[in-house]
């Protein structure tokens, strides 16, 4: 449901919190708003460059639905490229600030309140692909939801549609490739991301923004192929796994892992 409260609450044991629904009463307007200020839109954009427009259009993609909009980057992206896009998400929070941050760009976003988990519930077209993007698929805590979820975002893909999915880079961490103090650095210099907490089905990440401001995200620890398993698992034919592109702050392994599934 919609959180309006200022403060985060994961109540009085914070690493029990392993619940999908949990997600929409993280996301309070207070963090959506502080995370916004500090995410420099032009520098996430100069840092990811074409990569995404170039994929979406080596596969004739044109048609997008955006699931994960959150302050909806990549929908307004794509929409200043030429691509007809839809932008979902299960958080109105999220949903509000996209369109607000949209309009102020120029654009009315085509919004569509939905959790993946019933895409197909409210959305009712087929697009050439899905995208997923930001590290939001870990917002799923259980495997029946994760496999819901794709199975709702194959459903409404074309039959040559694509769906592009990436993660963080969880093996390194729960390998100790990545030491867990290691920041994580987003394209805002001010944000600094560090995991708190790492078991097998917790990475809880702690966000701290200038006057100490802090919030926490619990999400699931994606294993990298655990991920492109269930894609094929659920009916992709064809999954291509990228390393990080991005400037984000690394050593020898990528923050992120970019998945492009193939439904042909
Ligand atoms: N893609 C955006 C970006 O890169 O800035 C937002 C990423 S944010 C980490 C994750 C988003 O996924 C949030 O907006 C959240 O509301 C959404 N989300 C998480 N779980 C969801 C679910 N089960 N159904 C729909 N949206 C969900």
């Amino acid at each position: 449901m919609t959180n309006t409260q200022p403060r985060q609450d994961f109540g009085q044991n914070p690493l029990q919190v392993r619940d999908t629904n949990h997600y929409t009463e993280e996301y309070v307007h207070s963090f959506v708003d502080r995370w916004d200020q500090l995410i420099d839109w032009d520098r996430r954009a100069e840092s990811e460059g074409d990569f995404f427009i170039r994929l979406l259009k080596e596969h004739g993609a044109k048609k997008v639905l955006d699931v994960a909009t959150g302050t909806g980057f990549h929908s307004v992206q794509l929409l200043k490229a030429g691509f007809e896009v839809t932008s979902a998400d299960g958080s109105p929070v999220m949903l509000g600030k996209a369109f607000e941050n949209a309009r102020r760009r120029d654009h009315i976003l085509r919004t569509v309140h939905a959790d993946w988990r019933w895409l197909n519930r409210d959305v009712h077209d087929y697009y050439d692909a899905v995208i997923c993007l930001g590290n939001s698929f870990t917002h799923l805590h259980d495997e029946n939801d994760r496999r819901k979820a794709l199975a709702e975002f194959y459903a409404t893909l074309k039959h040559d549609g694509i769906l592009i999915l990436d993660q963080r880079n969880y093996d390194a961490i729960l390998d100790h490739q990545i030491a867990p103090t290691h920041n994580f650095y987003y394209c805002g210099d001010n944000v600094r991301a560090t995991p708190e907490h790492m078991d097998e089905s917790l990475a809880r990440f702690r966000y701290e923004f200038p006057g100490e401001e802090v919030f926490h995200l619990n999400m699931f620890p994606l294993r990298k192929n655990y991920v492109r398993r269930l894609l094929k698992e659920v009916g992709f034919q064809r999954v291509t796994t990228y390393g990080d592109f991005k400037e984000t702050y690394r050593e020898t392994e990528p923050d992120f892992f970019i998945h492009v599934a193939e439904k042909r």
